[in-house]
Order: C-alpha cells, then sequence, then structure tokens
C-alpha cells in the first residue's frame, strides 16, 4: 500500500507529469461542419478570388464617375443586372444599369449611385446626389487573392474560419481527431442509472459527470460500466479499455486507501504507476500511471473529486492531444461572501455562486463542501481556489474564481 504520508505532489507539477505523457494525435479527413471547434492541420489557400469579380456594394444604378461628380445629373437606362448574373451591355457616357448588391459591374462602369440617391423617371434616372469615382464598388478579390493562403496548420476553427473553407470550396478539411476516453467506474455498491439501488447501493454518477465532461473536452468517451472491486475485474475494464483502442483510461473509485481500493495495485501490476495524491481538495486521492502505452488517470470516487479532478487534469491532456497550446481555464476575481477556516494545508476548491453586487462579485459558498455533494456543483458557477499556505481568509477577501462554463437560466426559473 503507498504510503499515505509522505509529501504529495502540488496540482500543477501533477499536470505537468500528466502532459508530459501525452502528444499530439494524428490527424484526419473530416466534413467541414465536424470540423468545427477544432485544430486543423492542412495549408488552406484560396483557389480564386473572393469575391470573384467586381461587383456592386449597394442596389443601385452602375455609372461612369465622370457623369455623376455634379449633382444633379440625368443618365440613360440600358438595363438592369441581377446578382448572379453578368451583364454584356457595356455603360457609355450619359447612361446607367440597374445593379443589385453582388452583381458584376458591368464594363465601362465604374462607380454605383444607391438607388437612395436617384429619381427613377421612365427610362431616364435622375441622380440626386454628387458621388466620387469608384463609390459602392468592391474590387475583385477583395476579401482573399486566389494562391492566398487563408488559414495555416494549428488555426483553431471557428464559425468564421468554417465559413472561410466554404468560401475556398473546400467541403471537407483535415484536423487533429478526437482522443478515444474509456471511462470505467468501479466500485461493489455502485449501479448503472437504470437499475434501483438496493440497500447500500448507489447509482454511477461518476460515468456521466465525466464523460459529458470528456465531451465538453472535444473527446469521444467509451462508457466501459462498472468494475466490482476485485483485481480481476478492474485488470478487465483496463485491458477493454485497451482493446477499444482508448487514448485515455479513466477510473472512477478505488484510488483511496480503503480494504478494497484495488485500482493502484492493478495499474502497478499491469502497467506504472506514475504518482498517487496530491496537495488538493477535493481530489487528494488521484492516482496516475501508463498502461499498454496509454496514460491511465485514476479519479477518486467522490462525485466532486471526480469531477473537479476530470476538469484540472484531463481536460488540458485532452487539449493538448488535439493540438490546442493552451489549457488554463478561465477565472475571475471575487470577495468571499463568509469567512473560510481550515488547516490542512492542501489547495482547495470551493464550489461558489458568483453574484455581481454594487461593490464587485461576490462569491457565496454552495452549501455543504463534502466531496460528495455533487449538488454542491449543480448550484455552482465556479470554484473558488484557497491556497495552500492559507488557514484563514476573513469575508470579503478577494480570491481567484475558475469559471465553469455557464449555465443560462432556463424559462422555469
Ligand atoms: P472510493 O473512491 O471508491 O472510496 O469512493 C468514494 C465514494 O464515492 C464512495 O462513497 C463511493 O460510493 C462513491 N462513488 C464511487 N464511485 C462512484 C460513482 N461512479 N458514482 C457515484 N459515486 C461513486
Ligand atoms: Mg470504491
Amino acid at each position: 500500500m503507498p504510503d499515505t504520508r509522505r509529501p504529495v505532489l502540488g496540482v500543477e507539477e501533477a499536470r505537468e507529469r500528466i502532459l508530459a505523457t501525452v502528444d499530439v494525435l494524428e490527424a484526419e479527413r473530416v466534413p467541414v461542419l465536424e470540423a468545427s471547434g477544432r485544430v486543423l492541420a492542412e495549408e488552406i489557400a484560396a483557389d480564386r478570388d473572393i469575391p470573384p469579380l467586381t461587383n456592386a456594394a449597394m442596389d443601385g444604378y452602375a455609372v461612369r464617375g465622370a457623369d455623376v461628380v455634379p449633382a444633379p445629373a440625368r443618365l440613360r437606362v440600358l438595363g438592369e443586372v441581377a446578382a448572379g448574373r453578368v451583364s454584356d451591355v457595356r455603360v457609355g457616357p450619359g447612361t446607367a444599369v440597374r445593379i443589385m448588391t453582388g452583381a458584376p459591374i458591368p464594363d465601362g462602369a465604374d462607380t454605383v449611385v444607391r438607388f437612395e440617391d436617384t429619381q427613377a423617371d421612365g427610362e431616364e434616372v435622375e441622380v440626386l446626389a454628387s458621388y466620387s469615382t469608384g463609390k459602392n464598388v468592391r474590387p475583385a478579390g477583395e476579401d482573399v487573392r486566389a494562391g492566398q493562403v487563408v488559414l495555416r496548420a494549428g488555426h483553431v476553427l471557428r464559425p468564421q474560419e468554417i465559413g472561410m473553407l466554404a468560401a475556398v470550396g473546400r467541403t471537407d478539411v483535415t484536423v487533429v481527431r478526437r482522443p478515444r476516453v474509456a471511462i470505467l467506474a468501479t466500485g461493489d455498491e455502485v449501479v448503472p442509472p437504470d437499475r434501483a439501488p438496493r440497500p447500500g447501493q448507489i447509482r454511477d454518477a461518476n460515468s456521466y459527470t465525466v464523460a459529458a465532461q470528456v465531451q465538453s473536452f472535444g473527446g469521444a468517451p467509451l462508457l466501459l460500466g462498472v468494475a466490482r472491486d476485485q483485481a480481476t475485474s478492474i485488470r478487465a475494464g483496463m485491458r477493454a479499455a485497451l482493446d477499444q483502442e482508448a487514448d485515455l483510461v479513466i477510473t472512477s473509485g478505488g484510488v483511496s486507501v480503503g480494504d478494497f481500493d484495488l485500482v493502484k495495485q492493478v495499474l502497478a501490476a499491469e502497467g506504472e504507476m506514475h504518482f498517487w495524491a496530491l496537495n488538493m481538495k477535493p481530489g487528494r486521492p488521484l492516482a496516475f500511471g501508463v498502461l499498454g502505452g496509454v496514460p491511465l488517470l485514476g479519479l477518486p470516487g467522490n462525485p466532486v473529486a471526480a469531477m473537479v479532478s476530470t476538469l484540472l487534469f484531463v481536460r488540458p491532456a485532452l487539449l493538448k492531444m488535439q493540438g490546442f497550446t493552451e489549457w488554463s481555464l478561465p477565472t475571475v476575481r471575487a470577495r468571499l461572501a463568509q469567512p473560510i477556516e481550515r488547516k490542512d494545508g492542501r489547495r482547495h476548491y470551493l464550489r461558489v455562486r458568483l453574484r455581481t453586487t454594487e461593490t464587485g462579485r461576490e462569491a457565496i459558498l454552495t452549501g455543504d463542501q463534502g466531496s460528495g455533494i455533487l449538488k454542491s456543483l449543480v448550484d455552482a458557477d465556479g470554484l473558488a481556489i484557497i491556497p495552500e499556505d492559507v488557514d484563514h481568509l476573513a469575508a470579503g477577501t478577494a480570491v481567484e474564481v475558475i469559471c465553469l462554463p455557464s449555465a443560462p437560466r432556463g424559462i422555469t426559473d
């Protein structure tokens, strides 16, 4: 059994050690909409000018600038050109062509007069305002030139990049593939959510919390169910994870110092244990190692500890695998609404609700802060970070708060 009194790792050091074992995954080709939010793995160049032809920026009349410098001016209307059409009419001196936004400018014209500045009069139009040459005309290639590199490998594909891919004619694109994350719950008392727990049993919350987190970090979760508190059952679960070609294996429960906490032993026997126990709360009993070349994170069973550990350690690993280079969590400063007392020298992550008052942002504890109180996270907007070296914090002290993904209020609230 590992010695529970030996010095334990700090959060940042543990994260660095986990990150050191993971690399960027290979690329895959996917339809552009499946690439949203992912990291591009190829260079994208424009196949042609965008826009392809010099065109009208406004609905109005295509004219020669020289004809409309002094206003008012009367011009003969030769015809009309809609978006998607190319006019073969030539605009000579004293003439105009009705033109719609996006339609190519006819030969001879160099300026577009807005309808709002004109008065139609039979086959003629009167231009009421003076225009400078070139007004309301968009040159070909003003957005992107043919051959220009519009996106480089490593670029994160947001909606604007997805639109750019479509604009240059891409229907699929090469991006870093999503990590496959096997999730194995452990515990003789843990039953699947569709079962009515008998006395002494509880439903498996962790597989679902963690799977939903994995999805939100861009990974593909594979739920492997619940292993018994027996080495054979845990071993079978870990092997199933490797059979399914997981890029990361996550277990929950069975990593503490109880008589039936066997995850560490099985990991040490089957692979390598890298570290165990962190200087944090919730989430002290976290085991990390490598099994069959695949990193394995043994999360504590308590649901809050499992979720906080996933946020702090699984998220950066999954982001790194997907080619991201930045994984710091968004934080805000807030004043504690109540005093905090504790003496264990650990980094605490307290569940808080954030409220904006006239005097600034305030963090209010969401009730019982036990590691098993999942409701404390359901009610939370953030995790207030209490540093290791602080025993007492008076109400009103400013602390850093990790922002949990926001849950906008629903209509029934
Ligand atoms: P353990 O880490 O196995 O000692 O479990 C710590 C606590 O978390 C115990 O009260 C377990 O019943 C509970 N627990 C373990 N696994 C789960 C799970 N998958 N879902 C909900 N609670 C769990
Ligand atoms: Mg257990």
